[in-house]
């Protein structure tokens, strides 16, 4: 995705993988200082433990508690970012076709990728955000750090603020905030790593959405049935696609390669049925 990226915006760059052991991050985002680096990117476990290293956290990023993105300034600092929460948002709304504001919104999962998923339901002003969770400790975790969380000029205990709730997935309470939903949002490796699914898909409203960041499988069961009924659903790629978008243009001052980097990784990770 990159690469085709640098290649047509005419930037002389390329995206390097490494597979790093814990105890080595810090010397290579050190070495990202040097002037030959644009920035990096991190994925699980190293989210926050890239946090410590860098040298300002931007606010978003703080809320969610992970850096996903480091950008190099000229002087050689660097300054971490999240892209999963702004990479959502416009995945999330391609799919709805409007923004998440007063919507009733349901996550499973609590992990890194959960915490930018609940920013942006809650920044983006949803009514209701139940986050439900396998280990109750995990959500209760998540919900401590985010709550606080509003949208823009919506102060702590105003009206409009969203109301975040916590359960257990699978639960009585779980699958009766499912059944009230409009969007809900798989944000947990089932589907991926574990067959199954964690939304039960028969409970739902004719009328929702259902957005699973995983995006290999392309087709995960849980879209599978959802579709099978009939109900909007997208998997991850688009949010893959959009964040990616977002950093280059953080690191490179060049936008709009959205469109580039979605038919680069088209033939590996596209969703066969995305209507984006
Ligand atoms: P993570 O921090 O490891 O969190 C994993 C989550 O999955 C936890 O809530 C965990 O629950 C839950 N889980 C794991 N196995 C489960 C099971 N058998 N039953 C129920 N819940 C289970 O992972 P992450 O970084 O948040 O990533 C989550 C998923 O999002 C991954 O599939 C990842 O690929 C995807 N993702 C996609 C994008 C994108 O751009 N599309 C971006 C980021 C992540 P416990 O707390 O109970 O362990």
């Amino acid at each position: 995705m990159h690469d085709a990226a640098f290649a047509a915006a005419c930037v002389d760059a390329r995206y390097e993988l490494l597979e790093l052991e814990p105890e080595a991050v810090p010397a290579v985002v050190a070495e990202a200082r040097g002037p030959e680096w644009l920035g990096l990117q991190v994925t699980a476990p190293y989210k926050r433990l890239v946090a410590d290293l860098v040298d300002e956290v931007e606010r978003e990023a703080r809320e969610i508690g992970a850096v996903n993105s480091v950008a190099r300034g000229d002087a050689g600092s660097l300054v971490g970012f999240n892209t999963d929460a702004p990479g959502f948002r416009v995945a999330v709304e391609l799919l709805l076709g409007r923004s998440v504001a007063q919507l009733d919104t349901v996550v499973a999962g609590a992990g890194g990728a959960a915490h930018a998923v609940v920013h942006t339901l809650l920044s983006g002003g949803a009514r209701t955000v139940t986050v439900g969770n396998r280990t109750p400790a995990a959500a209760e975790a998540l919900a401590d750090r985010l709550r606080g969380v509003a949208p823009p000029g919506e102060g702590a205990g105003t009206a409009r603020r969203p109301a975040l709730q916590t359960t257990v997935l699978g639960s009585h309470d779980f699958v009766a905030a499912c059944e009230a939903a409009d969007l809900l949002v798989n944000a947990t490796t089932v589907g991926m790593l574990e067959p199954g699914m964690t939304i039960p898909v028969d409970r739902l409203r004719g009328d929702s959405a259902v957005f699973d960041l995983v995006y290999v499988p392309p087709e995960t069961p849980l879209l599978a049935a959802a579709r099978a009924r009939g109900l909007l659903a997208a998997n991850g790629a688009e949010m893959l696609v959009q964040q990616a978008a977002i950093a280059f243009q953080r690191w490179t001052g060049v936008g709009g390669m959205a469109d580039i980097m979605r038919s680069a990784i088209a033939e590996l990770l596209a969703d066969p049925a995305a209507r984006a």
